[in-house]
């Protein structure tokens, strides 16, 4: 195990800012871990874990030390007719593992193909798309108390998960080193093509002969027609949360924009669509020198070469403001600013 000082971080996030943490270390096994704890590296200083970085925006150095999530290997833990009980290693790159499952014919996960990242930050904020989340086939999680050195195992109902967030986002946020997330696939996967772009890329077929294979590449298709590709365009997908209200909100708004679309609820909530909000502001498409907003999805705010940090932060804060004055609404951002 190597820690490396300045460590430019541009090519680990997805936003490509050019910044430098001071130290910087790659976790490949729990022993990497244990071996930090007894070393007094992790509980008096300040230290953080990185996935794909596909979340994350750094907005100046990070005077700590990084742990890259790296543990990789994955074990079925139990198997029946019906389902399969999977243990992945939280370093084990998201997409190849949804694929790696359609293949086999494990189903549950094919809505959540293509999302960037990695395993273990899945749970971090309830990884969600076209109608299915990560909690609907998540068992537990093993977690490393950076502070403590101790492993805890939680459950799903201890993970609070909730709209693109869960404990490890909140009151627990930056506490564990998620090692190991367990999940349990059907062998008999009921689809969801509840979402409207799904619906209407399998319509007049009939549900019980659609495969999740084709569910999946459905959704890539989907995906790759409206987000753009880190490779080619760093982003960081959805910047901002869509803004979830109270009916009476909703419905004042919808007096006042009778266009806007609404979202209810199960809790009676109504969810609204960020980026319609953001693109009535007259943000699509817009450039603030390197930093500006998706031609295509006004949700993403895209580095065009070589913006820092700070400016992507100023015009998402200027979004936010103007968001705010003409809807009254506050967006709150799901990725993770540093
Ligand atoms: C083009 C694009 C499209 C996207 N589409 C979606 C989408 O449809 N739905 C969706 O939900 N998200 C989407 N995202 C966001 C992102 O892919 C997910 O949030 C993903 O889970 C982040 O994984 P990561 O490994 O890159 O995490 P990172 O960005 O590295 O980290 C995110 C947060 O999790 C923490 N973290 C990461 N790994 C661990 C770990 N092992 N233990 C503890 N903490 C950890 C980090 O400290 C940070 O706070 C998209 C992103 C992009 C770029």
């Amino acid at each position: 195990m190597f820690i490396y000082q300045d460590f430019c971080l541009k090519p680990y996030t997805t936003f490509g800012i050019a910044v430098e943490a001071s130290r910087y270390v790659a976790i490949t096994s729990l022993k990497d871990l244990q071996e930090l704890y007894a070393g007094d590296e992790l509980s008096k200083k300040l230290v953080m874990v990185l996935g794909g970085g596909s979340n994350i925006l750094f907005t100046q150095r990070y005077e700590g030390l990084i742990l890259a999530c790296q543990i990789l290997g994955k074990e079925i833990l139990k198997e029946t007719d019906d389902e399969i009980l999977i243990k992945v290693g939280g370093g084990e790159h998201w997409p190849s593992f949804v694929n790696e499952m359609v293949k086999k014919g494990y189903g549950g996960i094919e809505n959540l193909s293509l999302i960037p990242g990695k395993v273990g930050a899945a749970p971090i904020q309830n990884i969600g798309a076209y109608g299915v989340e990560v909690k609907e086939v998540f068992e537990s999680l093993e977690a490393f108390e950076l502070k403590t050195g101790k492993i805890k195992k939680f459950t799903k109902i201890e993970c609070e998960f909730g709209y693109r967030s869960s404990i490890f986002k909140t009151t627990d946020k930056g506490k564990y080193f998620i090692t190991h997330v367990t999940f349990r696939l059907s062998k008999k996967p009921k689809l969801n093509l509840s979402y409207a772009p799904l619906k209407e890329a399998f319509a007049g077929r009939n549900e019980n002969e659609i495969s999740i294979k084709e569910v999946s590449e459905a959704v890539i298709q989907i995906r790759n027609s409206k987000l753009p590709d880190p490779d080619q365009l760093k982003n960081a997908g959805s910047f901002f949360k869509n803004p979830v209200v109270v009916e009476k909100t909703a419905q004042k708004l919808k007096e006042s924009y009778p266009n806007i679309p609404v979202y209810p609820q199960s809790d009676g909530k109504v969810k609204l669509a960020a980026g319609w909000l953001i693109e009535q502001c007259g943000w699509k498409g817009k450039k603030v020198g390197a930093a500006g907003v998706h031609d295509k999805q006004a949700l993403v705010i895209v580095n065009y070469g070589d913006a820092s940090g700070e400016e992507i932060l100023a015009l998402a804060n200027d979004i936010r403001k103007s968001v705010q004055k003409q809807f009254g609404i506050k967006l709150e951002p799901e990725v993770n600013i540093i």
